[in-house]
């Protein structure tokens, strides 16, 4: 089932150039009505509920219906992030509540290093990525000869 927005808790990215659910949304998808500041999801048939929307909505204005066999009617599974985790509370459909909370990253906001710190390339007809060889630690990428 494809993500919808609740618009009464859409603030419409408080009128940012672009919204945390467009900037986010892997299919383009989210779209902000410039009248309503309400975002939407332009094309539903196009969602792959992957959740994205989800989970960086800073006001939780999004959800997306889950699958029968995955949440039961009556049920849900609600996203929350933090800089450093993200915490799902799962409601049974008798009612009960659980909440799980995960760490979602090893290293401080920020504080990643761009290309992990390996030297890249940027010779487009290489075969190797761009932090070949040294972040597989081969001397050089193996290819097959012609
Ligand atoms: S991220 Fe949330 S609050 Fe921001 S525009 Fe999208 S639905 Fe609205
Ligand atoms: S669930 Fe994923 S694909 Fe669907 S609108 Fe949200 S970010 Fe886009």
């Amino acid at each position: 089932m494809p993500s919808y927005v609740i618009p009464e808790k859409c603030d419409g990215c408080k009128a940012l150039d672009k919204t945390a659910c467009q900037y986010i949304c892997p299919n383009d998808l989210m779209v902000l009505n410039k009248e309503t500041m309400k975002a939407y999801n332009q094309d539903v048939s196009m969602c792959w509920e992957c959740y994205n929307c989800v989970k960086i909505c800073p006001t939780q204005a999004v959800e997306v219906r889950g699958y029968a066999d995955f949440i039961p009617m009556g049920a849900s599974a609600t996203p929350l992030r933090s800089t450093d985790s993200i915490m799902w509370t799962v409601k049974f459909r008798n009612g009960m509540i659980k909440r799980f909370k995960f760490p979602i990253r090893t290293t401080p906001e920020g504080a990643a290093v761009p290309e992990g710190g390996y030297p890249t390339h940027t010779d487009l007809d290489s075969p190797a990525l761009a932090t070949e060889p040294a972040s597989v630690g081969l001397p050089e990428v193996f290819t097959l000869k012609k």
